[in-house]
């Protein structure tokens, strides 16, 4: 057993990746456990969906990433349960179990697409919020063009032509903008039985703002450039239903009319990981309606003082849910627990402080909008059009992480800035169909196993092979330690 304090986080998003990097130097074991093998930049999603940039650039391994992170171990998992009395972390590999003692605990397991109790909504209208969604995204989008130039019958080809994004946000202002840059430049003179500039990209919401929080001027910049880059905003708009060929919506009026529309993303809410839920029944800590989980001004659960929540998953007053919420929070966590190794009271903690340093959103290739509050006033800044694009690729360069991921990001952004081409439009039809297929094959497994509860069902290693199991109950591990003449 490990005689350092042990510190686990969970996720390997902009919250758990920074916490381990503020831990490096400290006199502790650190595990970090993540359902995924990279670290997602996810501003630059809508970019992967585009086909401006490959998912490499934006997702770099995050065991390479910490490879000089010595006291750190990387272990890939589905965190299942926390119980914060016996202070173990469980999660699943597979069929593998492992379990994770800790001392201190930092979760920044993020958030996922909300669709406000709709679920069934996600089969025809995917989110964006993973590198699985963003492949899908670009086959969906591209799929569309594709049957579109086989078809004769002219309502058939305006449904394939007419893609619709809910939510317009910044990823929907920027999603919106960049399927219509798609189909303006990049694919225009490619097909020869379509026009691609003749698509359609309608971007609805059922707020009556463009860009809500970054308040009236910089929503009106932004419509009024999307609407001459000719998006339909439909405003006050609001999602009834979906389904494989389109979209029903009710207007302020109360009226409902249909858009007929084969690709449809969402972009619209988010809903924060269900983990938080377990710390609320064990802690009694209070979720607010997205289920983020409310922790007192050091970022800690009551009566837990080395348990932490940052990044999406917490709701902390005048911190939103943007990349610097996690980065800080995770800074903040760790100076708490490096400082309670030293002694420190718990109890003399001075609360968490968010520094907003403003937010940003691209609408075309030359054309964004910035905001950026000025330090101790409660006034902002707030730019747009050219400059305001530079500071967005600038700041988005500095905050990717390393330095290769820099290099490859800046050379595609040249290519496609300057020649309006994307050398990122492949599509395979996995990335397309795998995730309909992955839910067939859960919902056939569920049914074997309502049909065959005590029969033995075969097991798959992490190689992907199928092994023979005698006892089908998944047997925790704990968690492998890392070598401890290495770590200390
Ligand atoms: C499309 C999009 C565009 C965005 N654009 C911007 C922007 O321009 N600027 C900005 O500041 N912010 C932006 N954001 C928000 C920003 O990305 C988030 O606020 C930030 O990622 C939150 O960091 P986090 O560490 O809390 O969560 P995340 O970065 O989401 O990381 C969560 C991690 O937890 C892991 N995980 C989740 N559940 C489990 C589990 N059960 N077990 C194990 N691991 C788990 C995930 O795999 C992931 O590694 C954007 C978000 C999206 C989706």
């Amino acid at each position: 057993m490990s005689a350092r304090h042990r510190v686990v986080i969970i996720g390997a998003g902009f919250g758990g990746l920074n916490a381990a990097k503020h831990l490096k130097n400290a006199d502790v074991d650190v595990t970090l456990v993540s359902r995924t093998t990279h670290h997602l930049f996810q501003p630059l999603l809508y970019q992967v969906a585009t086909g401006i940039l490959s998912e490499g650039e934006i997702a770099p391994a995050t065991r390479v990433v910490l490879k000089k992170v010595k006291n750190t171990q990387v272990l890939l998992g589905d965190v299942e349960k926390i119980d914060l009395e016996k202070k173990v972390v469980t999660s699943r590999l597979l069929t593998r179990i492992t379990e994770t003692p800790f001392d201190s605990l930092i979760i920044a397991a993020g958030a996922d697409q909300s669709y406000f109790g709709n679920d069934q909504f996600a089969e025809f209208a995917p989110g964006m919020k993973t590198v699985d969604d963003a492949l899908e995204l670009r086959g969906r989008i591209l799929g569309a063009f594709e049957q579109a130039e086989l078809s004769n019958d002219p309502e058939e080809r305006a449904r394939l032509l007419t893609f619709v994004v809910v939510g317009a946000g910044p990823t929907g202002v920027e999603l919106a903008g960049q399927i219509s840059e798609m189909s303006d430049e990049t694919l225009k003179g490619t097909f020869r039985n379509i026009d691609p500039t003749q698509a359609k990209v309608v971007l609805l919401d059922a707020a009556p703002a463009v860009l809500p929080p970054m308040g009236p001027k910089l929503g009106k910049k932004a419509a009024d450039r999307l609407t001459k880059m000719g998006v339909d905003i439909q405003l006050n708009a609001m999602v009834v239903d979906v389904d494989y060929d389109g979209l029903v919506v009710k207007d302020k009026d109360g009226t409902t009319r249909r858009i007929e529309s084969q690709c449809k993303v969402w972009s619209a809410g988010v809903s924060a990981s269900p983990l938080g839920k377990q710390l609320a029944e064990q802690s009694g800590v209070e979720l607010d309606r997205a289920g983020r989980v409310k922790v007192g001004a050091d970022l800690a659960l009551p009566d837990h003082p080395n348990v932490f929540v940052i990044g999406d998953m917490a709701l902390v007053p005048g911190v939103p849910g943007m990349a610097q919420g996690a980065i800080q929070g995770a800074k903040y966590a760790t100076a708490a627990i490096k400082a309670s190794l030293q002694g420190a009271d718990p109890a003399d903690r001075k609360p968490f402080e968010y520094w907003d340093k403003g937010s940003m959103a691209t609408i075309s290739r030359f054309d964004a909008v910035a905001q950026i509050p000025i330090p101790k006033t409660d006034k902002k800044i707030e730019f747009s059009g050219f400059f305001a694009w530079l500071a967005w690729l600038f700041l988005h360069l500095i905050y990717m992480v390393g330095f290769r991921n820099r290099m490859a990001t800046t050379f595609n952004w040249l290519f496609a800035f300057s020649t309006r081409n994307r050398g990122q439009l492949t599509v395979t039809e996995q990335q397309v169909y795998a995730r309909t297929a992955l839910d067939t094959l859960h919902e056939l497994e569920s049914q074997r196993e309502l049909d065959a509860p005590s029969s033995a069902a075969p097991s798959t290693d992490a190689a992907g092979s199928a092994a023979p199991q005698a006892d089908p109950t998944p047997q925790p591990d704990s968690a492998p330690q890392p070598d401890q003449a290495e770590a200390s």
